[in-house]
């Protein structure tokens, strides 16, 4: 089969492999289209490296059930399916208190075990979603961003009527504001990009410019910012003006130092809390179905559509940070 693989930073290729074999609990799937995500990125910019290359990436796929392992029951030949690409090992301390997305050995297809940017891609059946009729192909290769954005605000517990800030407007920061936005939450955009947070406007976004963001901030109650940028000055920023009584909920994944004055966390008691990927298997049933009743479109992030044979220029394009999110057409 044809996959696209990473030799080295900023250089990958679309090589001829094996295809890969299908266990007894797994599922093989022929992807359809395939998301760029931001830890395609960091990993094909050389800012992450994985465990050996050349490495297989990718992990947003939605595509068609090809071959099924032979403990495998719940899916049939041509079925339309989604992944749910973080594999917890399902024994150690964090993944029996229900909390494997923090897992130090779970599996990640694309970083440890190889990924979907190719012809075949085979998953266990735990992590296979079956996609509703209701799903387009755009809004399930949408889905695990989707659930992502959708732990990250589960997990401040903003309600309607609160509201919040979204600092980056990426795709992680876009399909948060959707959500947020669907849900009768106010949200605060910023990006340094006018284009972004005019893509945030339009999904519901206020965009509001201020040489005080603090003074904004607290005048308007905000409860929780999130940072999405994934830079250290994101992330200061959001410390240094997190109103009293509020939250920061980190979901970029910046790799430098950031630092930040103690004494007005404590004194204003602000929270500062990291969120990663989604609870299995809750979270992601819930954007299904949220997603299949007609209450988000996260397909609305995806602002560029590429061939598999331009594989390059979709990681290229995906690493300058100026577009929402890429997809590639398997
Ligand atoms: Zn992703
Ligand atoms: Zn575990």
């Amino acid at each position: 089969m044809k996959a696209g693989l990473l030799f080295a930073p900023q250089r990958i290729e679309i090589k001829e492999i094996a295809a890969p074999r299908v266990n007894a609990d797994e599922v093989m799937i022929q992807p359809l289209c395939a998301g760029v995500c931001g830890s395609d990125v960091s990993l094909y910019a050389g800012h992450r490296t994985p465990p050996a290359y050349p490495l297989l990436l990718g992990h947003e796929v939605v595509g068609r059930v090809s071959e099924l392992g032979k403990d495998v029951t719940q899916f049939s030949d041509g079925q339309r399916v989604v992944v749910e690409p973080n594999y917890p090992c399902g024994v150690c301390a964090f993944c029996r208190a229900g909390r494997g997305n923090i897992c130090p050995d779970k599996k990640s297809p694309g970083v440890t075990v190889p990924g979907c940017f190719a012809e075949m891609f085979s998953a266990p059946a735990e992590f296979v979603w079956a996609v509703p009729d209701a799903i387009s192909d755009t809004d399930a290769v949408t889905l695990e961003p989707l659930a992502v954005s959708l732990h990250a605000l589960w997990q401040s517990g903003a309600q309607i009527g609160d509201t919040i800030a979204v600092l980056g407007c990426g795709a992680t920061g876009l399909l948060l504001i959707h959500a947020a936005v669907m849900q009768g939450v106010r949200v605060f955009a910023f990006d340094k990009l006018p284009e972004k947070m005019e893509f945030a406007r339009r999904l519901g976004a206020d965009v509001v410019q201020s040489d005080d963001i603090e003074k904004l901030w607290r005048d308007e109650n905000v409860s929780t910012i999130f940072e999405c940028a994934g830079v250290p000055a994101t992330v200061e920023l959001a410390l240094s003006a997190a109103p009293r009584g509020s939250q920061v909920i980190l979901m970029g994944l910046a790799t430098r130092p950031a630092s930040f004055v103690p004494l007005r966390l404590v004194r204003g008691e602000i929270r500062v809390s990291g969120s990663i990927i989604y609870n299995h298997p809750s979270d992601f049933a819930r954007a299904i179905a949220l997603v299949a009743r007609g209450v988000l479109h996260p397909s609305q992030v995806i602002t560029d559509t590429l061939p598999f044979v331009s594989i390059d220029r979709a990681l290229e394009l995906a690493s300058t940070g100026q577009s929402g999110k890429v997809l590639l057409q398997m």
